[in-house]
């Protein structure tokens, strides 16, 4: 398969005209060919109109099929090969381990949302059969299922060029639930979004998919995307990125004529909570996997850890000299792209420019262009608590210490964080009762809760929970991993005195596809 530069419009391979956009080796600075066309509004307008009109055809198909379509787009990546884990590792600087493992998680994510098709609970059938001989008045037949919203929007992360790009979680999960997907290409790796964008116009080919399921657009700035989320066949968005782009999107979607949901996800700080009785025992072991953490991926992980709290005292001072060495063993590696880097660069410099902030140590300098030099900081509990740019992301190998004097202020600090992906405790038998004070706070904070881990390595799994309050997505109710994902793009149908023969399938009496469903409040097996 053959890089050319060309969006994909449903079948066909369109070259765009609105500028040029190009990839760039991170590691060497040096451009990566071809040139990509950028695409127009017409071109947006093409994409979203084929999926519109396709919609009705592709969410009629049966579910068996839909699963296998997951299948074939899950095979067709990895028949991609190393042409495709060579070309992710040039636009993006991250070792082939790393990207040969998201290639698995990607592929797993497809599989894993063609089992949840074929399984059927999610379109949470429930019947309420009619009751003609209740008094005072009678009960309606009501029988509601989920359906597809439409057409779905999405935008890939740079920092996971696969797992949340043009074949990630979001159009996996979109895709499962019925939705057409019009993907934009994340400027950092436009040759991956390309490869992986041609094994899923060839899975709609050879699974006989209505052509319009699927397009891939590409973009000079951000008239494309703002474009595709304004355009009135979306129904709404999958997002994963910064801030900024996510609010962006947020904003013109509430201000479209019939606004739509956006699936936004953002930034995160991720704190971990060292507790007094967890450093006692292990002070050391908890800063090396702390730091390890950290620094995994160079730092580029939505859940990367930003903040640690902990409670002053001999322990606690145990515990940064431990991450300090562990720090100053690291080094420096590259990070996704020169926009990413000159934000960490940015945002190490201001932490190490607040009055009450320390840095502790670095890791080994950078020697290639756009390497992240791990870092360290400390500050206390109260400066925390008053200095709001301590709790903006710094997306890369840092972190900051945060030492509190009792633990009413691990409490109000807890209590300050805003919206995250995920809070962390660390923990022993005898931190049960301050963890019992912080759990029902952290509920209120956080989309995931770990004890005794570390919350990079996100599990794709039916439990997994990534989401959270503003600021980590724009819509606490969502996952974007996990079999939950799906719910993001599924509303509930009521049909009311339908007709045996106007039935949808799965609502039907027989129950045609043996599906799991809540008949008169009660849970019946297929
Ligand atoms: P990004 O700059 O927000 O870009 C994500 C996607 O959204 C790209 O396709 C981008 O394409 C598009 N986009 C961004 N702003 C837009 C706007 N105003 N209108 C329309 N489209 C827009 O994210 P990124 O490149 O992945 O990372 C940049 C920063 O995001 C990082 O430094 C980090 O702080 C943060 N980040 C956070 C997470 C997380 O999950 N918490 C993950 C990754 C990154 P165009 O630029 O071509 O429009």
């Amino acid at each position: 398969m053959k890089i050319t530069g060309e969006m994909l419009i449903g079948a066909r391979s369109v070259r765009g005209s609105e500028g040029i956009v190009r990839s760039i080796n991170p590691a060497t600075g040096e451009e990566i060919g071809p040139e990509f066309g950028g695409g127009s509004a017409k071109d947006v307008d093409a994409a979203c109109s084929l999926a519109a009109r396709d919609f009705d055809a592709y969410r009629a198909i049966d579910l068996e099929q839909r699963a296998r379509f997951l299948e074939a787009i899950a095979q067709g990546i990895v028949d991609l090969g190393d042409l495709l884990v060579e070309r992710v590792m040039s636009e993006s600087g991250l070792p082939r381990p790393r990207v040969e493992g998201e290639r698995g998680r990607t592929v797993g994510q497809l599989k894993l949302f063609a089992g949840l098709v074929r399984e059927g609970r999610w379109l949470d059938v429930t019947v309420d059969r009619a009751m003609p001989d209740r008094k005072p008045l009678p009960r309606a037949d009501l029988r509601a299922q989920k359906i597809p919203l439409g057409p779905v929007a999405v935008f890939g992360a740079s920092n996971f060029p696969l797992a949340f790009s043009v074949g990630g979680g979001d159009t996996a999960s979109a895709l499962a639930a019925g939705c057409p997907v019009v993907a934009k290409s994340h400027p950092s790796h436009l040759g991956t979004s390309e490869l992986v964008g041609r094994a899923i116009q060839k899975a709609v080919a050879d699974c006989e998919m209505p052509e319009g399921v699927f397009s891939l657009l590409v973009g000079e700035g951000n008239a494309v995307g703002e474009a595709l989320v304004a355009h009135p066949a979306i129904q709404a968005v999958g997002f994963t990125g910064s801030r900024r782009g996510g609010r962006a999107l947020v904003a013109i979607a509430a201000g479209r004529e019939v606004p739509i949901p956006v699936f936004a996800e953002m930034s995160s700080i991720n704190p971990v909570f060292v507790l007094p009785g967890a450093l006692a025992e292990r002070a050391e072991t908890i800063a090396q996997g702390l730091v390890d953490s950290v620094t995994l991926g160079t730092g580029q992980f939505c859940t990367k850890p930003g903040i640690v709290i902990g409670m002053e005292g001999p322990d606690f001072d145990r515990f940064e000299r431990a991450a300090e060495a562990s720090i100053e063993a690291k080094s420096a590696t590259t990070m996704l792209n020169k926009g990413i880097h000159s934000a960490y660069e940015h945002g190490t410099k201001q932490w190490a420019g607040e009055a009450k902030v320390s840095k502790l140590a670095s890791g080994q300098a950078a020697s290639a262009t756009c390497g992240g030099q791990p870092m360290l900081f400390a500050t206390k509990g109260e400066p925390f608590l008053t200095t709001p740019a301590l709790m903006e992301e710094v997306f890369g190998p840092a972190t900051l210490l945060i030492a509190c004097r009792n633990e009413e202020e691990m409490v109000a600090v807890a209590k300050h964080v805003s919206g995250q992906l995920t809070a962390t405790l660390q923990l022993a038998e005898r931190d049960i009762e301050l963890a019992r004070r912080l759990v029902p706070v952290l509920e209120r904070k956080a989309g995931r809760i770990l004890v005794n881990g570390f919350p990079t390595g996100v599990e794709v799994s039916h439990a997994m929970v990534h989401g959270g309050p503003s600021p980590a997505t724009s819509d606490s109710r969502a996952t974007s991993v996990g079999a939950m994902a799906i719910e993001r793009f599924l509303r509930p149908v009521c049909y009311q005195d339908f007709p045996a023969a106007l039935l949808p399938e799965p609502l039907q009496d027989s129950n045609p596809l043996h599906l799991w469903r809540l008949v008169d409040g009660k849970l019946q097996q297929p």
